[in-house]
């Protein structure tokens, strides 16, 4: 399954350039809300705007609410980041990365909201506590802390490519190992018409790497043994070079 709602939620808010670039970034990576919870600045200042450039639609769209508690409503998974991880008694400040994350725990809910703390002082404990996961960046231990913008650059990346690849998954037919086998099985007989002796237990290698290996769709794998089948006939019919 997919998240079929990605809502940003952003705390306390300090920094107008910041939240410029955060709208853009919602319109990079197609964050469908992005809910500004008690901002400490204007959220539709001119420098906003500025910094959002054509992402400044999203500045129009942004929900200004008073609470966490009111930005987390109607989200099945709400998650919470933080660069601070803590100690094996402090589960709170247990983790995620942002990768597993996006790729094994986001896909399981509907709607998921990501929450983002103050450029101060981050998220309180109280706040950490409302979301249902942390989730954090893993960077240098002697300075994990990034930037606000940069952080959700990198959280609503690994969001947008895990729902692209699943999407993938989720539509379209993938070749299954008796259609790749049989497409190897021609292969391996062209490459024995065709190669050099020597040579011909490595490209069969290759082959099974690559085949196996590569995310094909049933449909791709249906036309490569169809050129696989063409090929082999032609190399039959042809007389051997030496
Ligand atoms: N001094 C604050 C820093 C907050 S940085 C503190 O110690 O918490 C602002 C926000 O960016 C954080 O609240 C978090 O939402 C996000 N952020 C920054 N670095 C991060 C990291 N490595 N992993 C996850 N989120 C991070």
């Amino acid at each position: 399954m997919l998240p079929e709602k990605v809502r940003l939620v952003l705390v306390g808010t300090e920094g107008e350039i910041n939240l410029g670039f955060i709208a853009r970034l919602a319109a990079n990576f197609a964050s469908d809300e992005v809910y500004l919870v008690k901002p400490a600045v204007d959220p539709s200042s001119e420098e906003v705007r500025r910094f959002a450039a054509h992402g400044a639609y999203m500045v129009d769209r942004f929900r200004v609410v008073e609470s966490l508690e009111e930005a987390l409503q109607d989200v099945e998974l709400a998650a919470c980041t933080s660069a601070r991880v803590g100690q094996r008694s402090d589960v709170l400040r247990h983790p995620l990365t942002a990768r597993e994350f996006a790729e094994e725990v986001a896909p399981r809910y509907r709607s998921v909201a990501v929450v983002f703390g103050r450029e101060s002082v981050g998220l309180t404990r109280e706040e950490i506590a409302q979301c249902h996961v942390l989730v954090t960046i893993p960077a240098n231990p002697d300075y994990p802390v990034l930037n606000l913008s940069h952080a959700v650059a990198i959280v609503l990346y690994e969001l947008w490519l895990a729902r692209s690849t699943q999407r993938g998954h989720v539509h379209v037919e993938a070749a299954n190992s008796e259609s790749l086998e049989r497409t190897y099985r021609l292969l391996e007989d062209l490459i024995d018409r065709v190669v050099d002796r020597e040579r011909a237990p490595q490209v069969k290698v290759a082959l099974r790497h690559i085949l196996w290996r590569c995310p094909l769709t049933a449909g791709e794998a249906a036309a490569f043994y169809h050129l696989a089948k063409k090929l082999n006939r032609l190399a039959a019919s042809c007389k051997p070079s030496s």
